[in-house]
């Protein structure tokens, strides 16, 4: 089935997979309304690949991040070392 709405009275209307490119007179208000090619579907799905896609990086981005954390620990604490010894040395 196919879920769209009259442009005249906005009503919530509904036609099998088969009637699209067909027009169908509203119950409501009696305007001949043509059967869309499932395009409330498609606005769905483009909604559910964008928050997908933010979500797919934003995992990645939290990936990479604690990667980045990991390695620039490992660098901090080094450099950390150097500096401490250098202090040390130097008093
Ligand atoms: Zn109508």
């Amino acid at each position: 089935m196919i879920g769209y709405s009259c442009p005249q009275c906005r009503t919530p209307l509904q036609a099998p997979d088969d009637r699209v490119g067909t027009t169908n007179p509203c119950p409501r208000c009696g305007a001949a309304v043509q059967v869309p090619a499932a395009s409330s579907n498609k606005t769905l799905f483009i909604v559910l690949g964008v928050v997908g896609g933010v979500i797919v990086l934003g995992f990645m981005f939290c990936c990479l991040s604690v990667l980045a954390i990991q390695l620039l620990g490992t660098n901090s604490s080094k450099m950390f070392q150097t500096v401490a010894e250098s202090i040390g040395s130097g008093s």
